[in-house]
């Protein structure tokens, strides 16, 4: 996985636990079924199944990929809208490129682009042409941040976190690399700045190793396998890619990576997601994530007027 990583984890800074923390138990674990999304690039819906209060502030996310594309495969999406929310984008491997009804830019390996569509805009997500042309490894998850209803019209925002900027640290025995991108965990802060308070983690725990990270107070824990097989929670619940677990009360979270990992990785690969909860009514309708019927079919008539911006 070329997302950001080092070779000599003992230079990093360690964040190592309380012996006094609770570790989160365990309170679901389901799996992400496949599908499709846009012009049919691969999915998995990563919170299928999964209870809207318990994810809240977060709505929805997507693992796209892991895919090795032929020549003249790659997709992408065609121009669409949203507006309520914010859009997360973390390439892992492979190159995105996004485009809106002001501006665009590129994300590769590693980077992250944070998009608050706010009152709402209008945005397409491809692979760039040279990548179409020869094809290549795609990996990556879009995560959707819900808005409360007082920022839910708030002016539209780009923010482009590049893997360089990603706060590393190692867990004590040096097994774990933790990769802080967005929000404050265990006193290391990542580069991006959420409307909601939230964190972002990509861990990757070497096989045989075990994470165990402190969590921020009054934020649910989510945790989502992206590659690998290891276990969870105080009771090492089994896990393997393409799960997501949501964790009860506590004040740590614990992941570890089996000893023997399958051919597809060497090591146990997570994403750890932790908000405030908004705790407001949630209307969805497609690329809209509002607080009422009415909001939507506001959104909608706007989208239909023009009024979230034009195609260009
Ligand atoms: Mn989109």
């Amino acid at each position: 996985m070329p997302a950001t990583t080092v070779s000599d984890l003992t230079t990093l800074e360690r964040i190592a636990p309380s012996p006094r923390d609770r570790s989160r138990p365990v309170r679901s674990l389901t799996t992400a079924p496949a599908g499709f999304e846009g012009e049919g690039f691969p999915v998995r819906r990563a919170f299928a199944g999964v209870d809207l209060a318990d994810l809240d502030p977060f709505i929805h996310m997507d693992q796209m990929g892991e895919v090795s594309y032929a020549p003249g495969e790659p997709k992408g999406t065609s121009w669409h809208p949203h507006r309520g929310f914010e859009t997360v984008t973390y390439m892992i491997d492979g190159t995105m490129e996004h485009q809106d009804s002001e501006g665009g830019g590129v994300i590769t390996n590693g980077d992250t682009q944070w998009m608050t569509a706010g009152s709402g805009l209008l945005h397409i997500e491809r692979p760039p042409e040279a990548l179409v042309t020869s094809g290549g490894l795609f990996h990556g998850i879009q995560l959707w941040v819900n808005l409360p209803a007082a920022e839910k019209m708030s002016t539209p925002r780009y923010q482009d976190l590049r893997s360089g900027e990603v706060t590393l640290a190692a867990s004590p025995d040096a097994g774990s690399l933790v990769r802080v991108i967005a929000g404050e965990v265990a006193g290391m802060r990542g580069p991006g700045s959420t409307r909601t308070p939230m964190a972002m983690v990509h861990a990757t725990v070497a096989a045989g190793a075990e994470l165990v990270l402190r969590w921020p107070e009054g934020y649910n824990a989510l945790a989502y396998v992206l590659a690998g097989v290891g276990d969870v929670g105080p009771d090492r619940r089994p896990v393997a890619a393409g799960q997501t677990v949501v964790f009860g009360p506590g004040e740590s979270v614990a992941v570890a990576a089996s000893a023997t990992q399958d051919s597809r990785t060497e090591a146990l690969e997570v994403l750890l997601l932790g908000g405030r909860p908004i705790r407001e009514p949630v209307a969805m309708m497609g690329p809209f994530v509002m607080n009422t019927r009415a909001e939507l079919r506001q959104a909608h008539d706007d989208f239909q007027a023009g009024r979230l911006g034009r195609a260009r």
